[in-house]
């Protein structure tokens, strides 16, 4: 698709690109040591999450390309994927098959209520199928179902994804030592690491569910051959609050506190944890002083109507 075309998918869903990089100064003990930064991607739209977009941008150009008219995808209840990508459909005339984890029939999720208005087909399935989600044999029956349909993973983690989130980095204006963002499918850690070719960047995931181990295989299963063994970037294991979407209520005072120094909306499942990490390593001076600080705010902001 020429660069034109492009613009004009981008102009018709609405979407605000590049999106603003902000230096922050948060009351935090230690933060006048650090130049810190904020890579709005929640400014991109205000229903596609900022790094879902991301993910799916070479997804959706690839479908309109080959005149693919049909999406199957997957999520929980609460899912920014799945929210992102059922209004991107609606916009652009495809249709798209939500495989939910759980049966919300009687009790719909705000999420769910809109995917729903927005035209998508939903597919209940309870955990043991969930589970199966990735697999082969799964993924074929899905395909004999819906022969016109493309399958997309959940999170839209995918190789085609890299390319996506690596524009995150080539649209900055200056160069970070480091660039910080919430870990959950490692989609969007894989292409800041995929990205930073073209930088000196190193790159901190921080994780948001319990996943040591397994969230660096999936990161590394998501990179090109060439690229499995870079060693610039790593994921921190000490700020998940005992699993995903758990907080307790020290997060959620970070929140208020942090969104009122600073302007910036956050939530407590990705962005909180990740500036909740943030201000503990830069009180731990675990950076360099004087380190130059990126954080990438993924967006996900429809996440805390539930
Ligand atoms: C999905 C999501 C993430 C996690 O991104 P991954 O690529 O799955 O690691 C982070 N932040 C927000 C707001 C999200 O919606």
């Amino acid at each position: 698709m020429s660069d034109s075309a492009i613009i004009e998918l981008q102009n018709l869903l609405g979407l605000i690109i590049p999106s603003p990089e902000q230096r922050i100064i948060p009351a935090w003990s230690g933060a006048k040591d650090y130049t810190i930064s904020v890579k709005r991607d929640d400014m991109l739209h205000p229903i596609i999450s900022g790094n879902k977009w991301r993910k799916l941008k070479y997804v959706l150009i690839n479908a309109q390309q080959k005149g693919i008219k049909h999406l199957i995808s997957f999520g929980g209840g609460h899912s920014n994927h799945l929210h992102a990508l059922a209004y991107c459909c609606h916009k652009l005339d495809i249709k798209l098959c939500a495989i939910i984890r759980g049966d919300y029939s009687n009790n719909l999720t705000a999420m769910l209520q809109d995917i729903i208005d927005w035209g998508a087909e939903i597919n209940w399935v309870n955990r043991v199928t969930y589970q199966r989600r990735d697999e082969p044999a799964y993924l074929q029956t899905l395909k004999h179902q819906y022969p016109q349909a493309l399958i997309i993973p959940e999170g839209g983690s995918q190789s085609l994804a890299l390319d996506g989130v690596a524009e995150i980095v080539s649209e900055l204006n200056q160069q970070y030592d480091y660039i910080v963002t919430p870990v959950g499918s490692g989609g969007t850690l894989a292409g800041l690491i995929h990205a930073s070719q073209q930088s000196t960047s190193n790159v901190l995931g921080v994780a948001v569910l319990k996943g040591q181990g397994y969230l660096e295989q999936l990161v590394t299963a998501l990179l090109p051959g060439t690229e499995k063994q870079r060693i610039h970037w790593t994921i921190n294991h000490d700020f998940h609050f005992g699993g995903y979407a758990k907080k307790n209520q020290q997060l959620a005072t970070f929140c208020a506190d942090f969104s009122q120094q600073t302007g910036l909306p956050v939530e407590p499942v990705y962005s909180g944890k990740m500036f909740y990490a943030l201000q503990h390593l830069i009180q731990q001076r675990a950076f360099p002083l004087g380190s130059k600080i990126l954080a990438l705010h993924t967006g996900g902001l429809q996440g805390n109507r539930g």
